[in-house]
């Protein structure tokens, strides 16, 4: 046998390369969505820094929040404000919640009761978040609001909303934006259509998930929504 000696070029500098790696400093850890699963976003702004209503229009840019006034979050996938129902056969779980405004902020989360006596009624459930002057919170809680604690085989259709309240003096500007995941459990994968809602007539209409600018049948404006099914990763 004849034992050809060679020599490997040198390469790096023996410890790990993270020069391509910008991005990989992280102060949550990621989350990766499985086929069964989808992340929905819910949220609102508040400004007077544009005219309302802008054309073309944003569903969940509003004027400013006046006191004592409450709102309820916008599903940002279909611009329908809440509650948002999941199926039955559908799990729900909070991720993340998120919000800074210039005014005394509450958050309150109904959830429906997994009942078919009383259809699911809206019950206050929790309170995401309280912030007396409204500092930035950002949280990706670990306990969480989640229907798997109520309804652990996800056989109840369930309701879910959450109110915004502003307790400040002056009118509040600022946004909330709460993270959840829809999960499909032993359940068919997720419908292909979404009923969306245009901000300007409130005209509902059904477009193709993933579509994200709509010109609105009803009064031919052009608002936008946007699209969480093709997120796998975060
Ligand atoms: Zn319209």
């Amino acid at each position: 046998m004849v034992v050809k000696a060679t020599t490997v070029p040198a390469r790096g500098v023996g410890k790990p390369d993270y020069s391509k790696e910008v991005s990989s400093g992280r102060e949550r850890a990621g989350i990766s969505l499985k086929y069964s699963q989808q992340l929905a976003g819910w949220g609102l702004s508040w400004t007077d820094i544009v005219a309302h209503p802008q054309v073309p229009a944003v569903p969940w840019v509003k004027p400013p929040l006046v006191p004592d006034a409450q709102a309820h979050l916008v599903d940002l996938a279909t611009g329908v404000a809440l509650p948002y129902t999941t199926p039955a056969g559908y799990a729900f779980t909070m991720v993340q919640k998120d919000w800074t405004c210039n005014e005394d902020i509450e958050l309150w989360l109904y959830g429906s009761t997994p009942s078919e006596a009383d259809g699911g009624s809206l019950v206050l459930i929790a309170c995401p978040g309280i912030s007396p002057s409204g500092d930035n919170v950002y949280v990706n809680p670990v306990y969480t609001y989640t229907s798997l604690t109520l309804d652990p085989t996800s056989a109840y259709s369930h309701s879910w909303d959450v109110v915004v309240v502003n307790r400040g003096t002056g009118d509040m500007e600022g946004g909330v934006v709460l993270a959840a995941i829809i999960e499909a459990v032993g359940t068919s994968p997720f419908p292909d259509t979404k009923q969306c809602q245009c901000p300007l007539c409130h005209h509902l209409q059904t477009v193709k998930v993933g579509t994200t600018v709509i010109v609105c049948d009803n009064c031919g404006e052009t608002y936008y929504v946007q699209d969480f099914s093709k997120i796998r990763e975060l």
